[in-house]
């Protein structure tokens, strides 16, 4: 079935928390809406995939947008003491040579800090406002089923259960989105990275420092006492990146990159460490489809070259959770309707100007590179403010 026919809708009526809920992966996305919804009343199941929430991550910016949430769910503080507030951003040419050294003072003045954490953190900040029992581990979903009334679940320990509804938060690669929408490819950007930690003796900075180049870009994104490293390339292909020549890869791609880049490239130890992943982002027409609703990456992933990822997934479980509350299960397809209505132009835009800013930091044409460098100097910080304007002062 592709919608639900109140007409047939013939079992007694459940209203906002009484509604029986199933949460798929328990990410930034995941772990919000579980927070939201109990904060409510509401008595979700989440389900994540992997057995334990372990180190492996890399760092986020988290933008005021999306770290305002966490102030209703009593967990800001958490997250000021785990997160670093960065105050400048400098952007060198591939040399090294200063273009810009942007300051976000203005911007934190006005919206709040803007702070970089390291995954991890973030998601035990998170776990914090959820229930001790209420995420069950090593858990998935193998089948999906629905009709008019309700949603019939097989998980992957061979339990079935049934709910009102289901919300796939279940990232990039959803399997949720699979079950349900079928195969809807996601949009390859051309671009390709390597992200990993620098060790302490290498370099220190308290401060964003990105290096861009002719096709390639490498960033250096500090938090609470840790560095990582973000690196692109331009690539066609999305084939194997083979784990021991990763290293040579990165120090060939980048080896006439100045400033930081060649102590840090020297460094380079341990390809096992080293994160690789191909930037793909998502628009679909819809993001539900009968009883079933995708929030977050699964819904809408954006390209990292913005770094709005994790806000919009916050803002989106947010808004859901808010209309959740207004909800019943019988009208539960006007629900997500409503959702997404609230959320699509703003995600739309964020994934642009993530795409924008791709093509832009990573121009592949040495003439369009070199005015890029030499236009972004007259790139002010009141231009820079405006920029961000855009980007939080939207409502949800
Ligand atoms: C290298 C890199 C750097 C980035 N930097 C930034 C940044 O600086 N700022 C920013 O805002 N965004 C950044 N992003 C993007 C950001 O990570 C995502 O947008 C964000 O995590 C999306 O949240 P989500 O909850 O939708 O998905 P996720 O955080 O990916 O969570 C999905 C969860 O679902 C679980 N799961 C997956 N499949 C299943 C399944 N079948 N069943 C059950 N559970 C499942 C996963 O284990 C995970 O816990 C970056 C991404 C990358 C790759």
């Amino acid at each position: 079935m592709n919608s639900v026919d109140t007409e047939k809708y013939s079992l007694p009526v459940r209203y906002g928390p009484e509604m029986r809920i199933l949460i798929v992966g328990g990410g930034i996305a995941g772990l919000t809406l579980t927070a939201l919804l109990e904060q409510r009343g509401f008595k979700p199941t989440l389900v994540e995939r992997i057995p334990e929430y372990g180190s492996v991550g890399y760092v986020i910016v988290l933008w005021p947008s999306g770290s305002r949430i966490l102030k209703g769910l009593g967990i800001y503080r958490d997250l000021l003491d785990v997160g670093l507030q960065f105050t400048t951003y400098n952007v060198s040419d591939q040399k090294g040579q200063m273009i810009h050294a942007y300051s976000v003072k203005d911007v934190v003045d006005k919206y709040g800090p803007m702070l970089s954490t390291y995954r991890p953190d973030l998601i035990e900040v998170l776990r914090k406002a959820v229930g001790p029992n209420s995420i069950r581990m090593n858990t998935t979903v193998d089948r999906i089923e629905q009709t008019n009334d309700e949603v019939y679940v097989t998980f992957s320990d061979g339990t079935q259960d049934t709910f009102d509804l289901v919300v796939g938060c279940d990232g990039v690669r959803s399997k949720t989105r699979e079950l349900v929408f079928g195969d809807i490819p996601l949009t390859y950007s051309g671009m390709t990275g390597w992200s990993f930690w620098v060790k302490p003796n290498i370099a220190k900075t308290r401060e964003i420092k990105e290096y861009w180049g002719t096709g390639k870009f490498f960033g250096i994104w500090p938090t609470k006492g840790r560095l990582s490293v973000f690196t692109s390339i331009r690539k066609e292909d999305q084939g194997p990146d083979q784990v021991e020549s990763r290293i040579d890869r990165i120090q060939d791609n980048f080896k006439d990159f100045g400033g930081l880049v060649p102590d840090i490239l020297e460094g380079l130890d341990d390809p096992n460490e080293i994160f690789h992943g191909y930037y793909n982002d998502l628009k679909m027409k819809k993001w539900h489809k009968g009883r079933v609703v995708l929030v977050g990456d699964a819904a809408h992933a954006i390209l990292p070259t913005a770094g709005g990822g994790v806000s919009m997934a916050m803002e989106s479980a947010a808004v859901l959770a808010d209309e959740l509350t207004r909800a019943d299960s019988k009208y539960i397809e006007q629900t997500f309707d409503i959702y997404m209505s609230r959320r699509r132009s703003r995600v739309g835009k964020i994934q642009d100007q993530s795409r924008m800013m791709g093509k832009f930091a990573f121009a592949d044409n040495r003439y369009i590179s070199s005015a890029r460098d030499f236009l972004m100097k007259f790139y002010s910080n009141r231009l820079h403010a405006r920029y961000w304007d855009t980007m939080l002062k939207e409502p949800m």
